[in-house]
């Protein structure tokens, strides 16, 4: 096991203002938390044969411009996060490779399209499972992650590396509350609780909402993000989930008026 490199990787974390940053070993895919589980091919190791450990990051989604979603200002900002995924973890990588450890980055979407999506509504790795394994949060019934500090507006991207680096502890407790927040605001009737946490009820009805969106230019829809209370940007923007202020309804009467036909 590595200390010294994790301290590296972390610093190099933080000069980029990346502010989460866990890892996991390649094992944790081989012994499922729960099922059902994916397939192996899946697997960081089925990816990228002797892989021993995945690197997460994760950046915000700022809350005030989710509140306005579907619209392009969240449009904008999560094209923004993407490019920012890519490239931090596209430079960690090259920073492990210098040092003598073979590693790859895998970028932030696997799939191509939503049109792809909504026949194959899968991507090749799944940056939530790895968020899970290295112990940024848990799974909520919207189905994404659920972090203490941004609850699940957050985005993930991961770095697969033969480097042996001492793995985080899973998350220890559930963050979400089962409030219902994310099925009752689905436009689209996608979620359901009884399918927690096996995945979307329905995720073609979600990937054909977001096609839809996305020919105004105001994909993804986001809503089941906007709504969840968990996540400490709620006290630190000073936003209620139970109650939207008047003047948050106004910003995004605005703003929803642009970006889209
Ligand atoms: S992104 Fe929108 S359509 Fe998809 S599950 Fe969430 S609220 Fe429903
Ligand atoms: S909105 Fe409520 S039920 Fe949905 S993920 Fe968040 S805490 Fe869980």
């Amino acid at each position: 096991m590595n200390d010294d490199l994790k301290a590296a990787v972390i610093e190099q974390c933080r000069k980029m203002e990346i502010p989460l940053v866990r890892v996991a070993n390649t094992e944790r895919w081989e012994n499922p938390p729960f099922l059902p589980w994916m397939p192996e091919d899946f697997y960081p190791q089925s990816i990228f044969p002797g892989a021993r450990s995945v690197i997460v990051i994760g950046l915000p989604i700022h809350l005030p411009v989710i509140e306005t979603a579907p619209s392009i200002y969240y449009h904008e900002l999560y094209r923004t996060v993407n490019t920012l995924l890519d490239q931090y973890t596209y430079r960690l990588a090259s920073f492990l490779n210098d040092r003598g450890h073979p590693s790859v980055f895998v970028p932030r979407d696997g799939y191509g399209s939503i049109e792809v999506l909504l026949k194959n509504p899968v991507a090749f790795f799944s940056h939530r499972h790895a968020a899970f394994l290295a112990g940024l949060g848990t799974f909520g019934v919207n189905n994404t992650i659920l972090t203490p500090e941004y609850g699940p507006r957050v985005r993930f991207a991961s770095v697969i590396t033969t480097a042996e680096i001492p793995a985080d502890p899973l998350f220890p407790e559930d963050l979400c509350t089962r409030c219902m927040l994310c099925v009752h605001s689905c436009p689209v009737g996608a979620l359901d609780e009884l399918d927690y946490p096996d995945g979307l009820t329905d995720s073609a009805a979600c990937a054909a909402n977001s096609a839809r969106l996305g020919r105004r230019h105001t994909s993804p829809c986001g809503i089941c993000i906007r709504v969840c209370p968990v996540g400490e940007d709620r006290r630190h923007y000073a936003r209620s989930a139970a109650a939207e202020d008047p003047r948050h309804l106004r910003a995004r009467e605005h703003v929803q008026k642009y970006g889209g036909l």
